[in-house]
């Protein structure tokens, strides 16, 4: 039986992409799944399939950069299956623009989502996993966790600093038996590059998407990371395409 197997996990970003091939992957090896976003059509539409298919999910909408929002996730989760085992924060936007174009609304919303809703999530499930003295916080960073291109500054810092962020949690919690996994994408299809608009940077972003890889490849490395037995923490992957530079 896999260690998957009955794991309660809260997984952000679910709607599509990369959280939701990680919930298919995660459902087909017996986790008990808490899907979250924005978009209820498609938490709702994945649900569905996920039950069709025997697995096990629910689902509550919401926005991953409102505190209180994920405090009721949380809350949710306890109250529908007594624990949480895990979560995958994994929403995030990649809005690419120069810096000299200030786009702020663009930085805002990045510094939001990709920061702030990863710092949110885990201190809504802290509470429970500390009292367990035991649990998993899956961050999803990028490879532009670890490199700065011109044009993607702003992504790369927010991405930065969830590798920080993941750090930190996993030196302050160790004690508690809380496993820490930073998952660093490279190029992956998936709706992510929509939010690119800049004309300047859309050729940019097409060529080096023509080699990306499937979402289904970064669930795998999830599940991998959870499979693991308990004192044994996979602190981080970069997972990405053969030929990206
Ligand atoms: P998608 O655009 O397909 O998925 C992004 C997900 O984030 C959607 O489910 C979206 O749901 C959710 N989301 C965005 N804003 C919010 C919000 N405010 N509240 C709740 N959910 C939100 O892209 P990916 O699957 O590719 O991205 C997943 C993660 O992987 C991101 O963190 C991204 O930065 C990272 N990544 C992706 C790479 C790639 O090449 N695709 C490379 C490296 C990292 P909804 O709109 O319904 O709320």
């Amino acid at each position: 039986m896999s260690d998957i197997q009955g794991k309660v996990v809260i997984i952000t970003g679910a709607s599509s992409g990369i959280g939701e091939a990680t919930a298919k992957e995660l459902a087909s090896k017996g986790a008990i799944l808490v899907l979250a976003a924005r978009r209820e059509d498609r938490l709702k539409q994945l649900q569905e399939e996920i039950q069709n298919g025997g697995g096990q999910a629910i689902y509550k909408v919401t926005d991953v950069t409102s505190n209180e929002q994920m405090e009721e996730l949380a809350e949710f989760t306890l109250k529908s299956f007594g624990k949480i085992d895990v979560l995958v924060n994994n929403a995030g936007v990649m809005p690419h623009s120069f810096l000299y174009k200030k786009e702020i609304d663009d930085w805002n919303k990045m510094i939001d989502v990709n920061i702030k809703g990863v710092l949110y999530g885990i201190a809504a499930v802290l509470p429970s996993m500390r009292e367990r003295k035991e649990g998993h916080i899956i961050n999803v960073s990028s490879v532009a966790g670890h490199v700065v291109g011109a044009g993607s500054t702003v992504y790369a810092s927010t991405k930065h600093a969830v590798r920080a962020i993941s750090e930190g949690l996993r030196k302050e919690e160790l004690i508690n038996n809380i496993r820490s996994t930073i998952i660093s994408p490279g190029a992956v299809t998936s709706e992510l590059i929509e939010g690119v608009t800049d004309p300047d940077l859309v050729p940019v972003i097409e060529k080096l998407y023509e080699m990306a890889i499937g979402a289904d490849s970064i669930a795998r490395a999830i599940a991998f990371a959870m499979e693991e037995p308990a004192d044994v923490a996979i602190n981080e992957m970069i997972i990405r395409p053969t030929r990206q530079e």
